[in-house]
């Protein structure tokens, strides 16, 4: 049975979806005003694997991803363009699904824009409102976080810690550590009409709409960099628990660690972004697959191009894996295998699993056999191209 590790229980625990076949995995996606960097590439190859991997054991899963178009770095790229937000997001959007093809990405069935469910985050807003969970000031909606049980659990923090959080400043709000739900004060060179005035559904409450008009009440993993944390995914968890009317609305939180480059985090103004189109331009998507999952999903990494090249040796005896493979696998290789797989059964260990891949590969290349159907199982949960 395979374990995740939950950033809610902060303990590995059998993953059971709520659903027998089906697993439900939500990832944030991107704010898409720019390409799609090494960082981004990370989050998605791991859900990627970890779908793979549970379509291996046997399961469905539908993974939702949704698109930040609504955000100031979005309008401004418009404007710097002469465009319009929507023209942005479509660009952009489209450089980044061609992102994920490159990359070997299959998983993802559904991407949303957030502009398209403004009337669900409305009326859901609305919702918190009426339930006396969310409440109007000068303009603006917050969350009123004392009303909900548990807030900080997810990020670790106590009742008075939160309280040292200065969030979404403005007049009028009960506790400095209430979450914004509506923008109506701040100038944005687009807009959205709504009940509580001209404004924009704040970043966190478009996420929640986006998961909870696609999978209602509860779904199974919720995915993203661990950076999310605080206040994102609080806020969210908060929210998804008002909507649902459930204390645990979502089974399990996995989040993916970072990716420093020049031992900084990228950034554009430091020069040190690592572009997922001009990596894999340059070296394929099978080398860059084998290059992060050589590293604990949860870890934080720092990216190397040697290290990366280094996993060329892998990716030779892979293939000569391949066109070694016959019809009959041999019983220690069948071992291998079943090592491989309850490796990635311990909390998607995939470093120990490509070690163990590597040592199949390696008796494969001495002469013991593999079957087509083996290996292929095994190219198919790394997403390895032929
Ligand atoms: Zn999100």
């Amino acid at each position: 049975m395979l374990k995740l590790y939950n950033s809610f229980s902060l303990s590995k625990e059998d993953f059971v979806p709520f659903e027998k076949n089906l697993v439900k995995i939500f990832i944030c996606g991107p704010t898409v005003y720019d390409y799609a960097h090494i960082g981004h590439a990370r989050i998605f190859l791991t859900y990627d694997l970890l779908s793979r991997f549970l379509v291996d054991q046997g399961l469905q899963t539908d993974v939702l991803v949704n698109l930040t178009d609504i955000n100031q770095n979005v309008f401004n790229k418009a404007r710097e363009n002469s465009t319009t937000y929507k023209d942005v997001a479509k660009f952009y959007t489209s450089a980044f699904e061609n992102d994920l093809q490159s990359l070997g990405v299959q998983s993802v069935n559904r991407l949303a824009y957030v502009s398209d469910y403004v009337s669900q985050i409305e009326h859901e807003v609305k919702k918190l409102v009426e339930k006396g969970a969310a409440y109007m000031a000068h303009g603006n909606v917050y969350l009123d976080v004392s009303q909900v049980k548990n807030y900080g659990k997810i990020s670790q923090q106590t009742a008075s810690q939160l309280n040292l959080h200065r969030l979404d400043i403005g007049p009028g709000k009960k506790n400095p550590e209430d979450i914004m739900l509506w923008n109506c004060t701040d100038d944005f060179d687009f807009s959205w009409k709504s009940e509580f005035g001209y404004g924009i559904p704040w970043w966190h409450m478009q996420d929640t709409a986006v998961a909870f008009e696609n999978f209602s009440k509860n779904y199974d993993i919720h995915g993203g960099a661990r950076e999310l944390l605080y206040p994102h995914h609080e806020a969210h968890l908060a929210q998804y628990q008002l909507l649902s009317e459930s204390e645990v609305p979502v089974k399990s939180w996995v989040h993916v660690g970072l990716v420093f480059s020049g031992g900084e985090k990228m950034s554009k103004s430091l020069g040190n972004v690592v572009w997922i189109k001009d990596l894999v331009g340059k070296h394929g998507s099978n080398l860059i697959r084998l290059y992060i999952f050589s590293k604990h999903y949860r870890d934080d990494m720092e990216f190397s191009e040697k290290d990366m090249l280094a996993k060329k040796q892998l990716l030779d005896l892979i293939y000569l894996t391949g066109m070694q493979a016959s019809d009959v696998t041999h019983q220690e290789i069948s071992n291998l295998i079943c090592y491989i797989i309850a490796a990635l059964q311990d909390d998607l260990d995939s470093p120990t699993a490509l070690a163990r891949l590597e040592e199949l590969c390696a008796e494969v290349k001495n002469g013991k056999s593999i079957s087509k159907t083996d290996f292929n199982r095994l190219r198919e949960i790394f997403g390895i191209k032929a």
